[in-house]
């Protein structure tokens, strides 16, 4: 009988926290209580989160995803607005229609929004640091009246940037920025408007700066930093490039096992995984195991904070019982 060969070794730095927030996690409750409040279909403006696997997931469960309001029927049905926020236009244009809407925009977005809202109304206009095209950068930028707010991408951009008083300006910023990247363009913009104005806290998210701590924490000496994320998750790409800034030899950002660059792999090497703020634990586990099942895996804890944040639903669907098999789709088990 020949012995069964021994497997390569490797060692995973696992980051904490990782994965879902508190604004995802709420975001996909709405849609599934409404679910199973109302029946399907629930329709559902833009993916609710940057994930196809959670879009589809819901769509399984009777979801529909529309581009637009006006691809919504006048079926009785509930629409959910995603968790990234929503220009002020959407929800005006569903009470126009009478549709019934459940806003799913995360509350540090909407705390976003109200310290945009609370510049004009000082007089200033406003600055917003972020990525044109965004969802959350569309929605900011539509809750305030037309010629009140610059969008700035970058250090570049504050050097071309002038406004007509540079002495009336207060800035905001995406939440799901590279902290780093964003202290730059910020100093950068105080050095040339010593007269703006911050916000009254943070932009930035809890989530995104806990996940970009660990990340950073892990990336030292790592041969390969694995973000599991959605090409077009804001913090997941960030998170790559926090892992390669840090440390990492090489970063890769992953949808599942399914893009996992093992020809970079061998014996003995260090691999540090992370997943961005909309992606599911689901997904992450089926990474670690995919590693098992090749390798003699030492997971290594890497540990920089300890998130309690719970953000509700709304009042009016609090009256349906979530149950943990609710969820199982995204977080496992049932
Ligand atoms: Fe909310 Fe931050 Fe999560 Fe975005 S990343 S949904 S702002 S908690």
């Amino acid at each position: 009988m020949s012995a069964v060969p021994a497997k390569p070794k490797l060692t995973i730095r696992l980051c904490e926290p990782r994965g879902f927030c508190a604004g995802v996690d709420r975001a996909i409750q709405i849609v599934v209580l409404a679910l199973k409040k109302y029946g399907a279909p629930v329709y559902v403006r833009h993916e609710i989160v940057h994930n196809r696997f959670v879009v589809e997931g819901l769509k399984a469960m009777g979801a529909v995803f529309v581009e637009e309001l006006a691809d919504v029927p006048d079926d009785g049905q509930p629409v959910v607005f995603s968790a990234h926020g929503v220009p002020k236009s959407v929800p005006a244009e569903a009470q126009a229609r009478e549709l019934l809407y459940l806003d799913a925009t995360c509350p540090l977005v909407s705390k976003v929004h109200k310290q945009a809202m609370l510049h004009v109304k000082r007089g200033r206009h406003v600055i917003l640091v972020g990525h044109k095209g965004h969802p959350e950068v569309i929605g900011t930028m539509g809750q305030l009246p037309e010629g009140t707010v610059s969008l700035i991408e970058s250090e570049a951009d504050v050097e071309a940037f002038a406004p007509a008083d540079p002495a009336a300006l207060g800035f905001v910023t995406q939440t799901t920025l590279s902290v780093d990247d964003t202290s730059g363009i910020v100093a950068a913009l105080q050095d040339k408007f010593p007269e703006m104005q911050a916000p009254s806290s943070d932009s930035i998210c809890y989530a995104t700066t806990n996940r970009q701590e660990a990340v950073k924490a892990a990336a030292q000496g790592a041969d390969l930093f694995l973000i599991v994320g959605a090409p077009n998750s804001s913090n997941s790409k960030r998170l790559v490039e926090v892992a390669t800034g840090a440390g990492a030899l090489h970063g890769a950002l992953v949808q599942g096992v399914d893009d996992i660059p093992w020809d970079m792999l061998g014996d003995g090497s260090v691999v540090a995984v992370s997943a961005g703020a909309s992606a599911p634990e689901v997904l992450t586990s089926a990474v670690l195991d995919a590693f098992r099942a090749r390798y003699d895996v030492t997971i290594d804890l890497v540990q920089t904070a300890e998130e309690t944040e719970y953000f509700p639903v709304m009042r009016s669907l609090r009256d349906t019982p979530l149950a943990p098999a609710d969820m199982a789709f995204v977080n496992g088990g049932a």
